[in-house]
């Protein structure tokens, strides 16, 4: 198999065309061309030479769109074709200040959380930095976005399928090549990575002095029943959690953002909103809410409407920043990881897992 061009930064891809004989201000050109999501074959601005080199050794863009789903509200979901024939998905969602994209950071998941349709079917492996940023790209361009000023992508979100910290090295050296200032150059600060709570990933993030947003999926104030939410929990109390979001506050002094899913008798009465509050008061951070989006292998429930605005009221008042994330794409099946198995589901014969 080809490499994947995409996984090299810019200073690897100077040094291969020094390796090559090249000059170096050819892998401006090329990485540029790259980031546009140019073939090599559309790159007219370096010799055929070079493009027929380039052409042996590396695929181009190591995503293909096969199937793009475009909700009523705007939103459009895309699934994805890597090289070696698995899918992973992406959802694209409008905003008044622009669109935001929500990458997968791994095919499948291996955190196998009570409500989310992603690890159903375990971890089946880590993305590569370029196909991460394979999806960004291919997105940016069907939406007929460029680099710099005509970026059609504003916002990044890591919050598809997989877990990013369980895909460290990966996920760092995509959030550098995103935000290299030669390439699409979408700034740190409009990237947001959410986790499950790695703690000791967490630590790690905050020292690389990325200054991303971090998001940590909660989802309880309470560790015992945290752990039935979310199995990760069972490695990493709450306690552990918001130390390390302190650290994180420290170290880039950027206010952390908790995700919480609202499932019905689960975790959104109202002893649990007094817990939280009790919980988060004085830190910097904010909430999150986020109305289930019901899969139907797992049986969970979500509540409604009037239940969330009750439940960030209640937070609200005690003094807790929350608000109530708009349902988005919900009938193209919006949840983190549930057109990728729809998709397999109506595939059996390609024998893809
Ligand atoms: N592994 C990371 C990122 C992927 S999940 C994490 O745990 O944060 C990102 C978020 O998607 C989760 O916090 C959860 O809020 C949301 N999510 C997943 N499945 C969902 C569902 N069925 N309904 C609503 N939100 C869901």
């Amino acid at each position: 198999m080809k490499k994947n061009a995409l996984d090299m930064s810019f200073d690897e891809l100077k040094f291969y065309m020094e390796s090559v004989g090249e000059k170096s201000f050819r892998a401006g050109q090329v990485f540029k061309s790259l980031h546009r999501g140019l073939d090599f074959s559309e790159m007219t601005d370096i010799p055929k030479t070079l493009r027929e080199r380039l052409d042996g050794e590396f695929a181009a863009q190591g995503v293909k769109i096969i199937k793009s789903l475009k909700s009523v509200d705007g939103t459009e979901k895309f699934l994805f074709a890597l090289a070696d024939g698995n899918v992973v998905e992406s959802v694209l969602m409008q905003y008044k200040y622009g669109a935001t994209l929500c990458v997968s950071t791994q095919v499948g998941c291996r955190m196998n959380c009570a409500f989310c349709a992603s690890g159903l079917n375990g971890l089946v492996r880590n993305m590569s930095s370029g196909e991460i940023l394979g999806e960004v790209i291919a997105a940016n361009r069907y939406a007929g976005g460029d680099l710099a000023d005509k970026r059609k992508i504003i916002n990044i979100v890591l919050m598809g399928s997989g877990e990013p910290l369980d895909n460290y090295d990966q996920t760092v050296k995509f959030i550098k090549t995103v935000s290299c200032k030669e390439g699409i150059n979408v700034s740190v600060r409009n990237i947001s990575l959410s986790t499950c709570g790695l703690v000791p990933k967490m630590y790690d993030l905050a020292r690389e002095n990325l200054a991303v947003n971090l998001t940590v999926s909660l989802h309880s104030p309470f560790d015992e029943e945290r752990k039935r939410i979310m199995p990760v929990a069972k490695t990493y109390s709450i306690r552990e959690i918001l130390d390390a979001c302190a650290y994180y506050f420290d170290k880039t002094g950027r206010r952390y953002i908790f995700e919480y899913v609202l499932i019905s008798g689960e975790n959104d009465s109202a002893r649990h909103a007094e817990a939280l509050i009790k919980l988060l008061k004085g830190r910097p951070c904010h909430v999150n809410l986020i109305r289930l989006n019901e899969v139907k292998e797992r049986g969970l429930k979500g509540g409604t409407e009037k239940d969330a605005y009750r439940f960030m009221g209640t937070l609200n008042d005690g003094g807790i920043s929350a608000t109530l994330r708009r349902k988005m794409g919900e009938d193209i099946n919006g949840a983190c990881g549930q057109l990728r198995r729809r998709y397999l589901e109506e595939q059996p014969e390609t024998g893809i897992e």
